[in-house]
């Protein structure tokens, strides 16, 4: 079996540079990722434990995950929790799914 110890080291640096890239440069989808993200989300939920949509319903339901009141890919700001909302799964897909013009 031939050793090509060159085809390794690039295929090892590629890696590397990669990582690197991602690391300083989250894409759009991987902000999810961030932990900066993850901090706030948790944050914000702990402080948001119900559904707020749910909420003004006069229904108590707990909250599934934190939404973005402004989407992100329109322009949203992704870590100012003003732009945040604690929703439950429902209100969250029903929020994404309806079309409002
Ligand atoms: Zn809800
Ligand atoms: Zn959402």
């Amino acid at each position: 079996m031939p050793n090509k110890p060159g085809e390794q080291y690039a295929l090892k640096r590629h890696k590397d540079k990669e990582r690197q890239y991602n690391a300083s440069r989250p894409a759009r989808h991987g902000f999810y990722a961030t932990p900066e993200w993850r901090r706030l989300r948790d944050w914000y939920r702990a402080r948001h434990p119900l559904c707020e949509e749910c909420q003004r319903q006069g229904r108590v339901t707990a909250a599934e995950l934190v939404h973005h009141k402004r989407e992100i890919s329109q322009g949203g700001e992704p870590l100012d929790m003003e732009n945040l909302e604690s929703l439950c799964r429902s209100c969250h897909s029903r929020l994404h799914g309806v079309s409002r013009g």
